[in-house]
Order: structure tokens, then sequence, then C-alpha cells
């Protein structure tokens, strides 16, 4: 089995926070779903026959291309696959009645959208384009049109967020009761306005008493509402776990198309450039763009660790063992043992998981468990 993902890498506007690349220049937006394609026809056989079983569209803005372009593109990769789940990333004021039916009709099976907050003030000093009323329209828009799966991004400890306002959040959320839903704790990213403005003293990280207890109330909220935490920020209802993504952290190869996208079959990593007019140069003479990186066992060990650790499943020491041999599996559970006694990593048969307080400190954890 093996995905494709296809990087859209155009916005409307910069959100403060986001560090993904995305330009807001409408030069060569006509000509991009052409290349895209012309870079699968390209590259397809990177796939080695694979099946491709799941399709998502991210960026940046899929949502901001005209959606015929969109549909068209969807029905190409579709056409070329059997997919069992096809996602389509939106931005809420993107999404009209026209849109959703015609993302339904291209073959769209799931839409992911970013909300990130149901308060409008919140929403202003993030620089989103949206109001949460707006949110909730295209959630409803994208129901009417046929979507029976939705997931719903929401952004955790933002500037000057309380605990009662991120419950607010949360209840309106559940309200809409969409099947999955993403949940991420405020990422500071160096290069961002967001970063800027912490360095400039206008804005204020949440300190680790309220992230924590933040943490612990989107846990709470979502498993009372019946919700599976099945990775560090993600949760779904029974049977809705994000197919593409869980790929992703089972290491099943991906095939990732357009500027700033990421590929990997298992053993290499290639990464195309996150430079438009470069990528669309090289497409456009015929030729391939991605940067290539062959990954050391070492690094293909520490990738298994990291993205494994990060899921409910956790490392299953067999399978760890038949692939990394029984050396790896002594090493990783003598450097385990600590955390099991102190009891971020529990044991379920030949199962290693780190609890949800653990994934607090996942990072700090993980770190420890690598080669
Ligand atoms: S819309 Fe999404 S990709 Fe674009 S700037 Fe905002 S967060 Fe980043």
């Amino acid at each position: 089995m093996a995905g494709i993902y296809v990087h859209i890498p155009f916005c409307q506007s910069k959100c403060i926070y986001c560090d993904f690349y995305s330009v807001a220049a409408r030069k060569h937006r006509a000509g991009y779903v052409d290349a895209v394609l012309r870079e699968f026809a390209l590259r397809r056989a990177e796939l080695g026959g694979q099946t491709v079983n799941t399709i998502y569209i991210g960026g940046g803005t899929p949502s901001v291309l005209p959606v015929e372009e969109l549909a068209g593109l969807l029905r190409a990769l579709i056409a070329d696959s059997r997919p069992e789940e096809v996602t389509v990333e939106v931005n809420p004021d993107d999404v009209t009645p026209a849109h959703a039916a015609a993302l339904r009709r291209a073959g769209a099976d799931r839409v992911s959208m970013g909300v990130q907050s149901f308060d409008d003030a919140m929403l202003r000093l993030l620089r989103r384009r949206h109001s949460a009323e707006e949110a909730k329209r295209a959630y409803h828009c994208l129901r009417d049109a046929g979507f029976a799966r939705l997931s719903l991004d929401l952004i955790f400890a933002l500037p000057g967020q309380t605990l009662s306002g991120l419950r607010a959040d949360l209840e309106q959320l559940l309200t809409l009761r969409p099947e999955h839903v993403s949940c991420y704790g405020l990422m500071w990213e160096e290069g961002t306005l967001l970063h800027r403005m912490l360095q400039e003293g206008t804005l204020h990280e949440a300190d680790d008493e309220l992230y924590i207890a933040m943490y612990s109330l989107v846990c709470d909220a979502l498993a009372a509402a019946g919700y599976e935490h099945y990775e560090v920020s993600n949760f779904a209802l029974p049977g809705h776990r994000a197919l593409h993504n869980s790929n992703y952290w089972n290491g099943t190869p991906y095939l990732g198309l357009g500027a700033g996208a990421h590929s990997y079959d298992g053993i290499t990593r290639r990464r195309n450039p996150a430079d438009l007019e470069r990528y669309m140069a090289a497409i456009s003479a015929g030729a391939t763009a991605f940067e290539a990186e062959s990954e050391s066992d070492d690094e293909r060990y520490d990738g298994y660790v990291m993205t494994r650790l990060r899921t409910a499943d956790g490392i299953d020491l067999e399978h760890l063992a038949a692939r990394f041999g029984t050396a790896r599996r002594v090493e990783f559970e003598r450097k385990a043992a600590a955390f099991i006694a102190a009891g971020t990593i529990t044991c379920h048969g030949v199962r290693r998981r780190i609890t949800e307080q653990g994934w607090l400190t996942s990072d700090a954890i993980i770190t420890d468990l690598m080669a």
C-alpha cells in the first residue's frame, strides 16, 4: 500500500503562526495542477507498483484553487489508484455549496478544515480569514454535500487564552461532532510573525502549568464525548482514524507531489524545493525537482521509534525485532525500563506505549529511546 500527498502552496494571506510553505502570489497558480500531474507521470514508478490507498490534498490552501482544477486533479489521481480515503484540506471561507458538491462529485470522501478557534477575537489575532460563524456554516455546507467524514483542526494555548475560553471552543466543536479532530498546542515557530511578536513582548506563551491543564482538558473533553485519542494530537470517533496520517506513522511509503512536498519509500526521503519558481521550472523542463537523502540504519530506527511512540498503538517489540534485529529490541527494553517504572510508558503484552500524560513530555522520552 502507498499514499499520495499533493502540496498546494497557495494562501490568500499568511496566518501569523504558520511556517508551512505557502505563497500569496497568483503567479503560477494557473499552471500548477498541470505541473503536479506531469510530476506524477514522471514519478509514479517510485511507488514500485504498490496500490495507492490514500490521497491527501493539503497545503497551503487547496481550496483557493478554482474548484474545477481541484476536481480535475482529484479525478486524475483517483483514476490511477484504488483509494480507500481521499482527503482535501479546505479553509472555511472558501466553502460554498457548489464548491463542496464539486469536491464530492470528483471523489473526495473526507474533508479536513482548519477552524483553529471559535473565538472571533482570537481568529482576528491569528489573521485567519474567517469567523466562527463562517466555520460553522462551512461545516454544515460540507455535510449537506454528503461528506460523512469531516475533520476539524483546533489550536490550544493561544495567546491570552484561558481555560474557560478553551472549554467554550471545545463545546462548540463538540456540538458539531466531526468524525475526527486534530488539536495542537500553538507552536511559536521561528520566522513567523507570531514568534517576532513573542520576542518583541507583544504576545506571551502559556506557561507550563496552563499548557498542561489545557492539554488535559482537551483529552478529557474529547474522551467524554467518545473520541479515541489515537495519536498525540489526533482524536477520532470509532472507525474514523485518518488512514493517510496513520500510514505516515506506520512507515507506509508515500509520494509527495508539488512544491515543498516530501516523499518516502521506506529507504530514501525525497524533498521537493519549497520554491515555486524552481519547482515549476524543473517540471516544465521535464525533470524532477527533488533532493534525495538515503537514511542510515540509525535514522530509520529513530524515525520508527519517534512516529510509533506518538501513537496509542505504540511499539510492538516483536515487530521492532523483526525489522531492526534483536539487539535493538534489547536496547529499547533496557532504556524503556526507567519510563515504565516512572509510569510514563505502559506495557500491554509485547506493546509499549507512552501514556496520555506522558505525551506531554514525549519529545524528551522519545529522544532518550532513540539510537
Ligand atoms: S491558511 Fe493554513 S497554510 Fe495558509 S497561512 Fe494559514 S495556516 Fe498556513
